[in-house]
């Protein structure tokens, strides 16, 4: 059984933008726990061909917000399901795990993943009021150069770890930064979200990948970078996270 944190002062109404809940033993019992707690999260994917079973969890979840992704990590072997995705684009708003990762050394990987993080940009384009949780490690000139600034759509960078030059850049073009507990244990990630405007500001988990104590973390655990953000902000938690609350309510209600 996962148990989530539930510290009283800022547990309503928490926000998670990058969770992967496919990706925990009992993904139900995660998607349970943002329901119990009202935590709003996105649970992104990886595949197109996993997409379903998420887009089920949250066929009966009030807070849970299916995206459908192709992992930058995962296009050297599957490139061919960007077709997929394309066409599942039809039936949610939220695209996410997408992007570009450029930890492999292999120039023709970095080329494949442009092309395919291209077609997901220009398919959302067309569609106009996309959510997007995007990976940018090592990227993050590319993938501020293919999202533009024009963009029509949210852009969310998720664990943003490039310079402050590009983080202005990107911040200039419109996009949000979320933010997860491992940035707030470094000093250069909280350097760096100190630069960004508070309005642009939001929370993730990224669980399970990053852990928490010995756990993986789960959605209402954003409620310690809530905490941080606060202190950062010389705020109370409660006014934090109705900041962090505000800011994804201006992402989903989109441009029209
Ligand atoms: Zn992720």
């Amino acid at each position: 059984m996962i148990m989530g944190a539930t510290r009283g002062d800022v547990s309503a109404g928490l926000i998670d933008t990058h969770c992967h809940v496919d990706l925990y033993p009992d993904p139900a019992a995660v998607a349970g726990l943002s329901e119990r707690l009202g935590v709003r999260t996105i649970a992104v994917t990886n595949s197109p061909f996993v997409f379903d079973h998420t887009r089920a969890l949250a066929e009966r979840a009030r807070y849970l917000y299916p995206a459908v992704g192709l992992h930058p990590q995962l296009v050297a072997s599957r490139s061919h399901e960007v077709g997929r995705l394309v066409a599942l684009l039809d039936s949610t708003r939220f695209v996410g795990e997408v992007g570009l990762d450029y930890t492999s050394i292999d120039p023709e990987d970095h080329r494949l993943q442009r092309k395919v993080f291209a077609r997901i940009l220009g398919a959302c384009a067309e569609h106009g009021d996309k959510v997007i949780t995007v990976h940018s490690r090592r990227a993050a000139p590319d993938v501020i150069d293919a999202v533009g600034g024009s963009f029509p759509g949210k852009v969310i960078l998720h664990w943003y770890s490039g310079t402050v030059k590009d983080l202005d850049r990107a911040l200039k073009n419109g996009a949000y930064i979320s933010v997860n507990t491992a940035m707030i244990s470094s000093k250069k990630s909280l350097a760096l979200v100190s630069r960004v405007p508070a309005d642009r500001i939001l929370t993730e988990t990224d669980g399970p990948f990053i852990t928490v104590g010995q756990k993986p973390a789960v959605p209402s655990d954003v409620n310690l970078v809530v905490e941080r953000l606060a202190e950062m902000w010389r705020v109370d938690a409660e006014e934090a996270s109705h900041v962090i609350r505000s800011n994804f309510d201006e992402v989903i209600a989109g441009d029209g």
